[in-house]
């Protein structure tokens, strides 16, 4: 099989969580067995290399586990784009709109330089209401987001074509229905 099948099928599918009707997508079995989390992150290793990107930027929290590491094995640095409340320093912040009630993303102001390469990178898209609040915070801070990248998209709820259509490119391993 090839590298992205095979992370596809190490994926779980656990029915009716976090509610009855959801299928979630969990991504722990990938991480947990070292040739899957190693073949996970060579995929993203062998899109991104030599790409002069500057930053990789991942969201809170699964996408801080694949980010870091990312960035580490390309030579970037890491910021983490975090829920909203948890960062310390001077924050911008940017809401989104979830099936009940709002969310926030937010980034520290000094996170990254105007004009900064910027991969932006999570877990999972869905509706993709996350992935184009974080884009747009970075984007606000200057940052030149050249791609946002995660291991799953859910075609059925319409967030890869969201954020297609904002004019990011997008990357994803695996879609499911
Ligand atoms: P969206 O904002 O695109 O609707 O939802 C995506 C966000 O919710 C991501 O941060 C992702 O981690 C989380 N998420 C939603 N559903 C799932 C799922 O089935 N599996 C995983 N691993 N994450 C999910």
């Amino acid at each position: 099989t090839d590298p992205a099948s095979y992370i596809c099928a190490a994926i779980r599918s656990v029915p009716d969580w976090p509610k009855p009707g959801v299928t979630f997508r969990d991504i722990t079995p990938v991480l947990q067995n070292p040739r899957s989390f190693r073949v996970l992150i060579d995929l993203f290793v062998y899109r991104y290399i030599g790409q002069r990107l500057d930053l990789v930027a991942g969201v809170d929290a699964r996408g801080f586990i694949l980010g870091s590491v990312l960035a580490y094995e390309l030579n970037l640095g890491f910021v983490p784009v975090r829920k909203k409340g948890k960062l310390p320093f001077r924050t911008v912040a940017e809401e989104y709109t979830l099936e009940y009630g709002n969310a926030a993303v937010e980034m520290h102001t000094d996170a990254v330089r105007p004009g900064q390469r910027v991969l932006l990178i999570d877990d999972l898209i869905a509706t993709g209401g996350t992935m184009l609040a974080a884009a747009k915070l970075l984007q606000r801070l200057g940052a030149n987001v050249v791609e946002a990248a995660a291991i799953i998209e859910l075609p059925e709820l319409g967030g890869a074509q969201a954020v297609k259509a904002t004019g990011l490119p997008l990357y994803t391993v695996c879609r499911f229905n």
